[in-house]
């Protein structure tokens, strides 16, 4: 759960959707689509409260928001710069 929503994200990377109880559980459209896929790891993971988890999960995917946001500062950079005619050559 973060300030602009009132869902725990899935915990899956890359996927958007909302999850309403539990953000340890990936939400049904990944369940679905990943079906036999998704395996627990085999050792039992630590109780956690729901708030717990999603920090963890932040965390987690902290570094990789922080190169996508870097990449698409670059990309309009690099668009502003074609659109003046000033990217280097
Ligand atoms: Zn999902």
């Amino acid at each position: 759960m973060t300030a602009d929503s009132l869902f725990y994200a899935c915990p899956l990377p890359g996927c958007r959707a909302g999850v309403t109880d539990d953000p340890a559980v990936p939400c049904g459209d990944c369940l679905k689509a990943f079906g036999p896929y998704l395996q627990p790891s085999g050792t039992p993971a630590p109780r956690r409260s729901p708030e717990d988890t999603a920090r963890l999960l932040a965390e987690r995917d902290a570094t990789v928001r922080a190169v996508y946001r870097a990449r698409e500062a670059r990309w309009m950079s690099d668009r502003a710069a074609s659109a003046l005619g000033t990217e280097d050559a």
